[in-house]
C-alpha cells in the first residue's frame, strides 16, 4: 500500500467492532499459575473466590481454556460511546524523529476517565450488577481506575467505595473530584476506616500509602460489607480478557490494511493495558502463526519485570489477598514517590510474568526524566498531552525508531498510547522546573524486600 492509501487515523465501523474478548490462556501452553489461597497455600477456589469477586467474573479469572468470550450486549452500547478507540499513523513524529521506521498508536484517553480502564471497569461493574450486589470496592493509585469505575457504577446505578492512595488523594484532587461527580466515595488509604489502615498507619505514621495497601483496605471493606464485592482495575486474568478489546481493534484495523508490526510495545503497571493490546498477536506467536517482538516498559523505580523474581508473592500489603506467582519486587515494596502512579504496582500479571519467563516478550526500564522528555516530542508533533504511564510506551517507541534510523531499517512499530496527562500536570511543572529525580532502588534494597517473599 502507498503511504497515501492508509488514513492518518483508522477507525473501525460498527460492524467491523470485535463481538468477543479473546482469552490469550487458551493458547498459552504453560498456563499462568494458579491464586493460592494465604492461609493454606492450595489453589484458591472458585467458592473462595467468589467471596471477594462476583461469580461471572470469578469462572473467567480461573477459565484458562475459552479462547472467546462474547461480549454481552449491555457492553456493546456502552463500549459505543467511546469505542472504536482510534489506531493513528504518527507521521510527525516519523519525521521529526527522520526514523524509516511506521510507527503506529492506538490511542486508549479519548473518554472522560481518560484511559484504557474503563475497558473493564464496564465489565466488572455489568457483572455485578448482573448479580443484585449493592456495590463494589477498590482501591485507586492516581485515580484512573477509580475514575472509570465510578463512571461504570453510575451507568449501572450501583454504589462505589475508592480507597485512594494518599499522595494522589492529595496531589490530585481533580481526578477526586472527578469520582465525586460521578457519585463515589473517596477515601484516603491508609485510612482508619479499616483495620489493616489502621496497622500500617501505627507502624509506619507518615507513609504517603502505596497500592498495595489501598487494595488490602478495599478487600476489607468488602468483605465486611453484605451486598459488596471488591473489583480490581489490573493484573487479574480477568482484567486482562476485558483488555483484549484493545489488541482485537487493532488486529482487525491492521489486517483491514495489511499492516504487519515488527514490535509492539506498551507500559506495563499491572500489564492490563499490554496484555490486552498484544493479546491476539501474541496468540499468532504462540499458534506459530506468525512473529513479533514485544516489549514491557517500566518505570527504573518500580522495575518488578527487569529486576524482580518470579515467585509467589502477596498481591498486596496487608496480606488478605490470594498469592500470585508472578514477578515482583515484594509486597511490602513501597517505590519512591515516581509521578506514574499507574505503575508503581510491586508485582505483574501472572499471565504476562509467564509470557516473559518463557521468553516470548521482552522487558526495559526507562528512568523518569526521559520518560517526561520523550513526552513532550511527542505531544509537540502528535498533539496529544500523554499521561506519564503512556509516556514509558513512547518513550521505548521512540528508543526503536532511532534504532531503526540509525540501521535503516522499516520497521513497522505499534505502541499502546493508554491514556491523557491533564491531571498530571504538577509532574509536568516539576519537570520543566528542574526538580524531577531519578531514584533508582540499589540492589540491596531490592534483595531486602526479596528476603521477605513468602516461602511456598
Ligand atoms: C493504570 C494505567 C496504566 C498501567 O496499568 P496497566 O494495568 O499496566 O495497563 C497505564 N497507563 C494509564 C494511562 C493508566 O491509567
Amino acid at each position: 500500500m502507498t503511504r497515501q492509501e492508509i488514513p492518518y487515523k483508522i477507525y473501525l465501523t460498527e460492524s467491523e467492532m470485535p463481538q468477543y474478548w479473546y482469552n490469550l490462556r487458551a493458547d498459552m501452553k504453560n498456563k499462568p499459575a494458579p491464586l493460592l489461597n494465604p492461609g493454606t497455600h492450595q489453589p484458591m477456589t472458585a467458592e473462595e473466590l467468589s467471596g471477594v469477586f462476583c461469580e461471572e467474573l470469578v469462572q473467567q479469572e480461573l477459565d484458562n481454556d475459552t479462547r472467546e468470550y462474547p461480549i454481552p450486549q449491555e457492553i456493546l452500547d456502552f463500549y459505543k460511546m467511546y469505542r472504536p478507540s482510534p489506531l493513528v499513523r504518527a507521521y510527525c513524529l516519523e519525521k521529526k524523529l527522520k526514523t524509516p521506521a511506521k510507527i503506529y498508536y492506538k490511542f486508549e484517553g479519548n473518554n472522560t476517565s481518560g484511559s484504557h480502564k474503563l475497558n473493564s471497569a464496564i465489565a466488572q461493574a455489568y457483572y455485578a450488577k448482573k448479580q443484585g450486589l449493592k456495590g463494589v470496592t477498590t482501591e485507586t493509585g492516581a485515580g484512573q481506575w477509580g475514575t472509570a469505575l465510578s463512571m461504570a457504577c453510575a451507568y449501572f446505578e450501583l454504589d462505589c467505595k475508592v480507597y485512594m492512595v494518599k499522595v494522589s488523594y492529595e496531589q490530585k484532587p481533580f481526578r477526586r473530584e472527578v469520582m465525586r461527580v460521578y457519585g463515589a466515595s473517596v477515601t484516603p488509604s491508609p485510612s482508619m476506616t479499616t483495620q489493616v489502615g489502621r496497622k500500617i498507619l501505627e507502624e509506619h505514621p507518615g507513609t504517603t500509602g502505596s497500592l498495595g495497601c489501598a487494595i488490602s483496605e478495599a478487600v476489607e471493606t468488602a468483605v465486611g460489607n453484605p451486598g459488596y464485592r471488591y473489583v480490581l482495575g489490573s493484573v487479574l486474568n480477568q482484567v486482562l480478557l476485558h483488555q483484549s478489546v484493545i489488541g482485537m481493534e487493532t488486529k482487525i484495523a491492521m489486517d483491514k490494511y495489511d499492516i504487519h508490526p515488527d514490535i509492539i510495545i506498551g507500559c506495563a503497571g499491572g500489564g492490563s493495558n499490554l496484555g490486552g493490546l498484544i493479546a491476539p498477536f501474541m496468540g499468532e506467536k504462540l499458534r506459530g502463526e506468525a512473529d513479533y517482538r514485544f516489549i514491557a516498559v517500566e518505570p527504573a523505580s518500580c522495575p518488578s519485570l527487569t529486576r524482580g523474581v518470579f515467585a509467589y508473592d502477596f498481591a498486596d500489603t496487608g496480606m488478605v489477598c490470594p498469592l500470585a506467582k508472578m514477578y515482583t519486587l515484594g509486597s511490602d515494596f513501597i517505590p519512591a514517590p515516581n509521578h506514574a502512579g499507574g505503575l508503581r504496582y510491586h508485582g505483574m500479571s501472572p499471565i504476562l510474568s509467564q509470557l516473559y519467563d518463557d521468553g516470548m516478550m521482552e522487558a526495559v526500564s526507562v528512568p523518569q526524566t526521559r520518560v517526561f522528555e520523550a513526552a513532550e516530542t511527542f505531544a509537540r508533533v502528535e498533539g496529544i498531552l500523554p499521561a506519564p504511564e503512556s509516556s514509558h510506551a513512547i518513550c521505548a517507541a521512540i528508543d526503536e525508531a532511532v534504532r531503526c534510523r540509525e540501521t535503516g531499517e522499516e520497521k513497522t512499530i505499534l505502541f499502546g498510547l493508554t491514556g491523557t496527562g491533564y491531571f498530571d500536570l504538577v509532574a509536568y511543572e516539576k519537570f520543566h522546573d528542574g526538580k524531577m529525580d531519578d531514584y533508582v532502588p540499589t540492589d540491596e534494597e531490592l534483595a531486602s524486600f526479596r528476603a521477605r517473599l513468602p516461602r511456598i
